[in-house]
């Protein structure tokens, strides 16, 4: 922990000269000794210690100031440092005030002024009060900290995105946290954004993007050079994989991603079914050891950057960015997996962030302590994502359009879920509306088989359900079956031919696109088994059929 501080205030420069030497010569090994000349300056400097997190153990403050008197500081100051001692300087005549103070801000003690011998008036008081904040007082957290509400979807975004970079940082609700509620008030902030991320060093953003936020936590946002061997686009397990096999294989690799290593695997609670993990490995801890893989084999990654688009100018392949920066490679690896089908009925948009969640949205499952979560869908992502939720909340329904849990999830999940008494199971449901002010306390349910609708109460709502392919970034560049997804090598091939436009005199490759040197791997592609092994198997697949195109260019 950073030396804890001795914070002391006075008018007079004297004195407080005199107080500050007397402290340091004292206390100034295992403390910080600061001063202020006003009550102003002193509520400033305790606003910057708060906004580090700073430990601060004692304010020792001059009762009689001009403007802000020592009570009217100490009552301010300790709504951002409730645990810190507080010690008034007084004068003879000053006493009255001085026990008026004790029960206004719950003084700890009065020192007459002058209070030589220190050793004597001083010393033994302070030992006594910091003795015991030593005691009792937790470490603080010296971590990035998010200030924000529970319920609103910037707040949520933000979590999100640092946990899926597993970035720590401390949440502090500011309507539940009135220490967090002054802070995020002295930071200037005119519309009164959240959240409010405090760094360690003292600096802050309001509801930054997710650019900005990488940056401030020291993920890399720039490539190094224009020009790579191989560009993969998505860094999820597909995206990875292609980067592990293209670095260790020689070749110059750069792997961009808009949000996190890691794509919707790095949000599962806990994969069972990739090889080499007995008892199963979570989304967060693959992601990690995957990126630390590729990165120790040489290849660069970007995250928090999206890819707006590709060009091709013969023989490179381009990649636009959201800021319109151009790089460029020999052969490119699209990766950009699928995203969550959104629910289309009222009361979505607004609530969304705010009880309602798309995917696992993990960071939120401890909100949910002994409330009613529903969970939508009826694959394995919702299979998982309901053991996940009944480990917290006092009742998960997972609600299914199909008849049954079996028809789109793997049976050890199926049995796992009968075996756990806090999960129900509404087949044939749908959900036709969401209710709530500032967040979601209701939803609507719909049987479709019989159409009886009932209102229900739900803290809140995770949504699995189905998928829909990243691949606005290849239009007009590759081609897309009428979903969305992209075609590739055999299912290219129409009558024996390879697609209009293909110059070459072989057939595309397995994970070609109708573009040459343009790959498509994991969920993305046509016809993908939707499944972590599978996407990585295709990522070091496509690597080698990188490498027999570069030999032919
Ligand atoms: C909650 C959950 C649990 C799951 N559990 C399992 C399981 O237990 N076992 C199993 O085998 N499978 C599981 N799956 C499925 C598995 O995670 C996917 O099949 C796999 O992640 C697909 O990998 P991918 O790399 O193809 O795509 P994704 O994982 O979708 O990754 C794509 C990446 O591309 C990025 N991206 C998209 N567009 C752009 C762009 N324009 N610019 C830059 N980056 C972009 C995205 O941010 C994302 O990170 C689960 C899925 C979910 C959602």
């Amino acid at each position: 922990m950073a030396k804890p501080i001795i914070l002391t205030l006075d008018d007079e420069p004297q004195v407080l000269n005199a107080v500050n030497r007397d402290l340091r010569q004292y206390y100034g090994g295992d403390f910080r000794i600061m001063k202020a000349g006003s009550g102003m300056e002193a509520l400033e400097v305790v606003q910057q210690l708060k906004q580090r997190n700073a430990p601060l153990a004692l304010f020792l403050v001059d009762q009689r100031m001009p403007h802000m008197g020592g009570t009217e500081f100490l009552a301010e100051a300790i709504k951002l440092y409730p645990q810190a001692k507080k010690v008034l300087l007084t004068a003879y005549a000053d006493t009255e005030a001085a026990i008026a103070s004790i029960n206004q801000v719950g003084l700890d003690y009065y020192l007459m002024k002058p209070w030589d011998p220190p050793d004597q008036h001083l010393y033994p008081i302070l030992d006594d009060l910091l003795n015991d904040w030593l005691a009792t007082v937790p470490v603080p957290y010296d971590g990035i900290r998010v200030a924000g509400t529970q319920w609103s979807a910037s707040s949520h975004h933000t979590k999100d995105f640092l946990s899926r970079n597993r970035i720590p940082y401390q949440w502090l609700d500011v309507e539940r946290d009135s220490e967090a509620r002054v802070l995020v008030e002295g930071i200037p902030n005119e519309n009164h954004q959240l959240p409010v991320i405090f760094f360690p060093d003292g600096t802050v953003l309001i509801k930054p993007d997710n650019r900005t936020l990488a940056e401030r936590c020291g993920l890399r946002t720039q490539a190094t050079t224009d020009f790579y061997d191989l560009i993969v686009i998505g860094a999820g397990p597909a995206g990875l994989g292609a980067a592990v096999y293209g670095a260790s294989e020689g070749l110059h690799t750069l792997m961009i991603d808009k949000a996190a290593t890691g794509g919707q695997a790095g949000t599962s609670s806990k994969i069972e079914n990739y090889l080499g993990f007995p008892s199963g490995v979570s989304g967060a801890d693959l992601a990690r050891r995957a990126t630390a893989q590729a990165q120790r084999l040489g290849a660069e990654i970007l995250t928090a950057l999206e890819v707006t688009r590709i060009r091709v100018e013969n023989p490179y392949r381009y990649v636009v960015l959201s800021d319109g920066t151009e790089i460029s490679c020999k052969a490119l690896v699209i990766a950009t997996g699928v995203t969550t089908r959104q629910l289309d009925v009222p009361g979505m948009e607004r609530l969304t962030g705010a009880g309602v969640y798309y995917g696992a949205a993990m960071t939120e499952a401890a909100n949910y302590k002994e409330h009613h979560v529903y969970v939508v869908g009826g694959a394995n992502s919702a299979g998982q994502g309901a053991m996940f939720f009944s480990r917290f909340a006092s009742q998960v329904t997972i609600l299914v359009r199909g008849s049954s849990l079996e028809k789109g999830m793997s049976q050890y999940l199926v049995d796992q879920i009968n075996d756990t008494e806090n999960i129900n199971v509404l087949t044939r449901s749908v959900v036709t509306e969401v209710h709530g002010d500032q967040h979601l306390n209701a939803i609507t349910l719909k049987n479709i088989v019989t159409n009886e609708a009932e209102t229900v109460p739900a803290a809140a709502l995770f949504l699995f359900i189905g998928a829909v392919p990243h691949t606005d970034v290849v239009e007009g560049v590759v081609e897309r079956n009428s979903a969305g997804f992209i075609l590739t090598g055999s299912d290219l091939m129409k009558d024996g031919r390879p697609p209009a436009g293909w110059t070459l005199r072989r057939d595309p490759y397995l994970l070609e696109t109708s573009v040459p040197g343009i790959f498509a791997v994991g969920d993305v592609r046509q016809g993908a088994v939707r499944r972590v092994a599978s996407a990585v198997g295709q990522g070091a697949n496509a690597v080698s059929f990188v490498h027999q195109y570069l030999r032919t260019v």
